[in-house]
């Protein structure tokens, strides 16, 4: 590589142009097809207007409302999972499957722990995801607990935050970097947007070091549907069977001779309240897939 073509990476994307961050620290918008596939996290290398893209580490997709699917990021490390007191079931261990299906560590970030009842909830989640992921509790309006968050992040990583609506993501962005500035509680914001208004993707350094990407879209409509395989491989609390594995490699725990699962189950290592949630989840994966197939199949 010569010093002419100096490496880049793309922080930010505006539909029609994306900001390109050199390794010498200049910056420079370059204008891109509308299709072009570029996104954020993407490293290229800029000759003249043309983007030649690097091979990717990772790629996080998600599904819009309508069912299609789009790249949200490329070469993150990490997941952040944002949850709150009354948080809808399943979605923490859907998003988990999501990430290690993505080659992403997941981990868990548990907000408004200033509200009454936290405790409990935390108990709860520890008991269940400890062996999993590492877990941390805050507080986005108090501020508080964000040392070991900002800790993580900085282990030179990359990350980005999934989680309901109002579970506080605009406000948890705003304390780790605060030149993002995202209006908080603003449920509304980007769904009365006309077609033509571009989200905008953006990547930022924190100062503690890390870097965090934002994608509106993403933040509250979530990821791609996971598939039965990824589930039966990645479901939060059956690592145990990694060590004693199923006889099957594409074993789905429900009533093949020699799982692991269903034994360690029987022996009480697995709770059995985990693995009717996985049941539940599974029951579910499987009738989307079956329904797109069929959808497929009509087409
Ligand atoms: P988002 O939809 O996930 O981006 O959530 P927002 O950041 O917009 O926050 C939704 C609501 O939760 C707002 O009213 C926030 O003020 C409130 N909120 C956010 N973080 C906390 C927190 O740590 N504690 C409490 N009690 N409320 C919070
Ligand atoms: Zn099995």
């Amino acid at each position: 590589m010569n010093s002419f073509t100096p490496n880049g990476l793309i922080v930010a994307h505006h539909g029609i142009s994306v900001e390109v961050l050199y390794d010498n620290g200049q910056r420079r918008m370059v204008r891109v097809k509308r299709n072009s596939g570029h996104v954020v996290g993407d490293n290229v290398i800029v000759t003249g207007e043309v983007l030649k893209r690097l091979p990717r580490r990772t790629e996080l997709r998600r599904r819009d409302a309508r069912g299609s699917v789009h790249l949200v990021a490329a070469n993150l490390d990490v997941l952040g999972i944002v949850v709150a007191p009354l948080s809808p079931g399943g979605f923490i261990d859907r998003a988990i499957v999501a990430a290690q299906s993505a080659k992403l560590q997941p981990f868990l970030v548990v907000n408004k722990c200033d509200l009454d009842g936290t405790a409990e909830l935390l108990a709860e989640l520890s008991r269940v995801y400890k062996g999993s992921v590492p877990i941390f509790p805050i507080s986005a309006v108090e501020r508080s607990g964000f040392a070991p968050l900002e800790e993580f992040l900085s282990e030179g990583h990359r990350g980005a935050f999934v989680g309901t609506t109002g579970v506080g993501k605009s406000s948890l962005l705003n304390v780790l970097c605060p030149d993002i500035d995202l209006k908080v509680g603003s449920l509304s914001l980007y769904k009365g947007m006309g077609r033509h208004t571009t989200t905008v993707s953006t990547l930022h350094a924190l100062s503690t070091g890390g870097e965090l990407v934002d994608t509106p879209g993403f933040r509250d409509f979530g990821l791609v549907d996971i598939t039965v395989e990824e589930l039966a491989e990645y479901f939060p609390g059956f690592e145990n069977h990694r060590d004693v594995a199923c006889k099957f490699r594409n074993c789905r725990h429900r009533t093949e001779p020699g799982c692991a699962v269903l034994s360690l189950v029987e022996q009480q290592r697995i709770p059995a309240e985990r693995y009717e949630t996985y049941m539940t989840i599974l029951k579910e994966v499987e009738s989307l897939q079956a329904a797109a197939r069929s959808r497929d199949w009509k087409n």
